[in-house]
């Protein structure tokens, strides 16, 4: 235990905060009063005051497996209590082992090679360079709706305008979302116009030839949106006839979290050349990596390339008490059959709320997105900042997403249990009511 002294006071807290954090720090707060975390076990939380929360926001996806779970703890415990740092030059059995581990979860024929970073925003970085590198090419497409993380470059293939800050390299075009709730060729138009769209962009929008597309196989932060069926590998075809890489980004959608599979990009098919991940790889504990075929890889090695906290002993002893955990624990067996009863609730919360839209996703990646008027789909982001508070009478922690900030998303940690979703869903149906 430290003898360092800590404020535990809401108001201390928040008198610190407004005097020492940056303006860059000040605007992404959730409540319109502030909270103070000071404990989590699993699915829950604690406040300062010891009210209890059920998490449906994971810290951001960062808990996969739980808070604190006992064995990601003991795991990053004992390695730090060893060796806390190791950097990457050196050689140490850790972070070698969860390379192996993470290649294993790959698809099968394919020789899959790791390089470890601090963070998903390095990943992306790291992915887009090694994309340019290997093929040649400058350009690359992402999504309208896409986030891919606050770095320079991360920023660049982020399509959300209130994530983007002056400055950004270039090189980058973005095609339409295919949003089959609200996306421009309308409701349920499948995958087959969006294609065409990547060929129009591809023809018109860059050289011609491309270092590759970046793909959130499950958009988070754009609310939620799932890539129709045959979206993903048919992108893939067309930026790899134009000389590019797919890349998926797994960031929030990876480690079991859509149900169904291990990786969102399985759903489709689809083979990705490199793979992106952070987040939930350390159930908080800061790691992300980088996964591709050795080949592609292969012409990095004629520069440096380091990332101090890459390789963290400590870190990757956690990411591999997390995929131990996946396996023991059967999590994204549970993510599938919660995620599904907890849809079925939201659905059932649709019939009874005219602001509710729409109600998507899966596994335990499910949002609602509110709108003002059915027939016109107008985005209501007032009455998600509305059930967003009321939610918190019923301590239940989500998070207000999309470009429009009218979608509430759930991405909770995948011990979420059936009885918790009976919680949730008449926590939110008190939300929804306590709006007159
Ligand atoms: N990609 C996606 C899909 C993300 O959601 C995020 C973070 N929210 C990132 C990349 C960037 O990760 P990090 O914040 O660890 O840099």
């Amino acid at each position: 235990m430290t003898d360092l002294p800590i404020d535990w006071t809401t108001e201390g807290t928040a008198r610190r905060r407004d005097t020492y954090y940056a303006a860059t720090q000040t605007k992404f707060v959730p409540f319109k009063d502030p909270i103070v975390f000071r404990k989590g076990q699993m699915q829950y939380l604690w406040d300062a005051e010891g009210n209890k929360y059920t998490d449906l926001l994971g810290m951001n996806v960062c808990i996969s497996v739980g808070h604190s779970h006992p064995k990601v703890v003991a795991a990053a415990q004992a390695q730090a209590a060893d060796l806390t740092h190791c950097t990457t030059m050196f050689y140490h059995p850790v972070p070698a082992h969860l390379a192996e581990e993470l290649a294993a979860t790959m698809p099968k024929g394919h020789d899959w090679v790791v390089h470890f970073t601090n963070s998903g925003a390095e990943a992306i970085d790291l992915a887009m360079t090694i994309a340019r590198t290997y093929t040649g090419n400058l350009d690359l497409l992402a999504l309208r709706t896409a986030y891919h993380g606050p770095t320079a470059a991360a920023q660049s293939v982020t399509g959300i305008s209130t994530w983007r800050h002056p400055g950004m390299p270039g090189n980058v075009a973005f095609v339409a979302d295919p949003n089959q709730y609200r996306g421009i060729f309308g409701e349920n138009a499948g995958a087959a116009p969006y294609l065409d769209e990547i060929e129009r962009t591809i023809a018109t929008a860059t050289s011609g030839r491309i270092a590759g597309m970046l793909v959130e196989s499950v958009q988070g932060y754009g609310g939620i949106i799932e890539m129709p069926e045959g979206y993903m590998s048919g992108a893939a075809e067309r930026v790899r006839a134009a000389g590019g890489l797919y890349i998926a980004d797994e960031v929030q959608s990876g480690f079991g979290r859509t149900g169904d599979h291990m990786w969102g990009f399985e759903a489709d098919g689809v083979v990705p050349d490199i793979v992106v991940m952070a987040k939930g790889i350390g159930n908080g504990f800061p790691l992300g990596a980088v996964v591709t075929r050795k080949d592609i890889a292969a012409p990095m090695a004629e520069k440096f390339m380091f990332h101090t906290y890459g390789a963290n002993p400590t870190s990757c002893a956690a990411g591999r008490a997390v995929l131990q955990v996946i396996r023991e624990d059967e999590v994204q067996e549970n993510a599938r059959t919660v995620g599904a009863a907890l849809l079925k609730r939201l659905h059932e919360l649709k019939d009874k709320h005219e602001a509710i839209g729409d109600v998507r996703g899966r596994g335990l990646m499910l949002a609602i997105e509110m709108v003002k008027d059915r027939r016109t789909k107008e985005p209501d982001r007032e009455t998600t900042s509305a059930v967003f508070e009321n939610c918190r009478a019923s301590r239940l922690i989500l998070s207000k997403s999309g470009p429009t900030q009218s979608v509430l998303r759930m991405v909770p940690p995948m011990c979420l249990s059936l009885a918790d979703v009976d919680e949730v869903a008449e926590g939110l149906d008190r939300a929804f009511t306590a709006l007159g």
